[in-house]
């Protein structure tokens, strides 16, 4: 019998960090004590201002559609962030809201991209961009960006990787999985390579803004350059800062004739994201904001001990990420041992013989590495580090 599946299924993984939260709840049902460091969640709750306006919102009847880009309440919220923390100024029309970040990028490539057209993605990348490029009929161009180079693309390889065929380059600082963080200057230099290149545009994913370590650090590519920003896509949402990642709302700000044809997308399929969640994320945009500075000091604790405690174990090292809460750990040396060949089978191992979910270095387009999401309590992070240096030692005397 021929398959009902359609041939673009053939090229789509499902999300592999998804996968890795799957195959460890359903150890845990099994009554294992697993320590999922898979997901790219925070633990801590969503805010109470921002919970009692979702209820505000269900009592007072915001229950119907809206309109598809979102509420007129969400988009202005969304334009005053914007200006407060980007001093970027965008139109109501030149900002959309979708159901979370993923949403937004998904349509932004199916509202742009023809087959055969590329995409410059710096590796290690998040994992649903390339997915995503190819179910939009595009071609991902895939760049490797070392550790030596933090894990940061350099105008160089920009130049190299552009073709009459490139429609975007993605950027995403601070990055999932590397936690690197770009400066003003080295987007600068990268926006002086573009502007040779005025077919290429920069979706510029920033979904981690908040989540930094030192002050005034985080750049973003339309506001460094205001030359660029016509060329811009500038996405964010509200999960990740605000620990919101249920209530699925991301956004853009960015040309209107692309926010149109991704309004045009969302009509035809979604239709607009959870009105109740809308009124809770103008309120997390607009409300108090301190919070977050109190919560990045609560990563930065745990961010210290996992890498001090990761690097002290033989055949392990990382380096220090600037931001997101992501360690992305190299685990080279201790591959070819105990029949571990790959960082797939050492994240297997890890989970079957200490019970600790981590995600693979090739999920990312990154061999011979894991992320460990540190987003999760100390005493939890405490547990998984001894257990992973436990799964080491017995490695290295295999
Ligand atoms: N971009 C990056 C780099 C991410 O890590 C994630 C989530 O893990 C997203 C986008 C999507 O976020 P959301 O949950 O709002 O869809």
């Amino acid at each position: 019998m021929s398959s009902i599946l359609s041939k673009r299924m053939a090229h789509i993984k499902p999300s592999p960090t998804l996968a890795v939260t799957k195959k460890a709840a359903s150890m845990a049902a099994q009554g294992a004590h697993v320590i999922s460091l898979g997901a790219g969640e925070p633990d801590f709750p969503t805010p109470d201002s921002v919970k009692e306006a979702g209820i505000d919102a269900i009592r007072s009847d915001m229950t119907r559609y809206t309109a598809v880009a979102g509420t007129a309440e969400l988009k202005e919220a969304i334009r005053h962030k914007f200006k407060r923390d980007n001093n970027l100024t965008y139109t109501d029309d030149e900002v959309i809201v979708g159901v979370g970040g993923k949403q937004v990028l998904y349509n932004a490539f199916m509202a742009t991209l023809d087959v055969g057209d590329e995409v410059i993605i710096p590796a290690p990348y998040w994992v649903s961009y390339p997915d995503m490029v190819k179910l939009a009929g595009g071609t991902p161009v895939i760049v490797s960006c070392g550790e030596e180079q933090g894990f940061k693309l350099s105008p160089a390889m920009v130049r190299q990787a552009m073709t009459e065929r490139t429609k975007w380059l993605v950027l995403n600082s601070p990055g999932n999985p590397s936690g690197a963080v770009y400066s003003r200057q080295e987007l600068q230099a990268l926006a002086n390579v573009l502007k040779d290149a005025p077919h290429v545009w920069v979706m510029s994913d920033d979904m981690y803004e908040h989540i930094v370590y030192a002050s005034d650090v985080f750049a973003t590519m339309a506001s460094v350059d205001p030359a660029m920003k016509p060329r811009v896509l500038t996405v964010n949402g509200v999960s990740k800062a605000y620990s919101m990642t249920g209530w699925r709302i991301g956004f853009a700000g960015g040309d209107r004739h692309v926010i149109g044809a991704m309004a045009k997308i969302q009509s035809q399929s979604t239709s607009n994201p959870c009105s109740i969640s809308q009124h809770a994320a103008a309120q997390a945009l607009l409300g108090e904001q301190h919070f977050l500075v109190e919560r990045n000091e609560r990563f930065r604790e745990r961010r210290d001990y996992v890498v001090n405690f990761l690097n002290d174990v033989e055949g392990l090292s990382c380096r220090m990420p600037e931001g997101a809460f992501y360690v992305f750990v190299c685990c080279r040396p201790l591959l070819g041992k105990g029949g571990i060949k790959s960082d797939i089978d050492f994240a297997d191992y890890i989970l079957s013989e200490e019970k600790v979910a981590l995600v693979a270095g090739t999920a990312f387009g990154c061999e011979g590495y894991f992320r460990v999401s540190y987003a999760t309590s100390l005493e939890l992070l405490q547990e998984a580090c001894r257990r992973i240096k436990r799964a080491c030692e017995r490695l290295r005397k295999a």
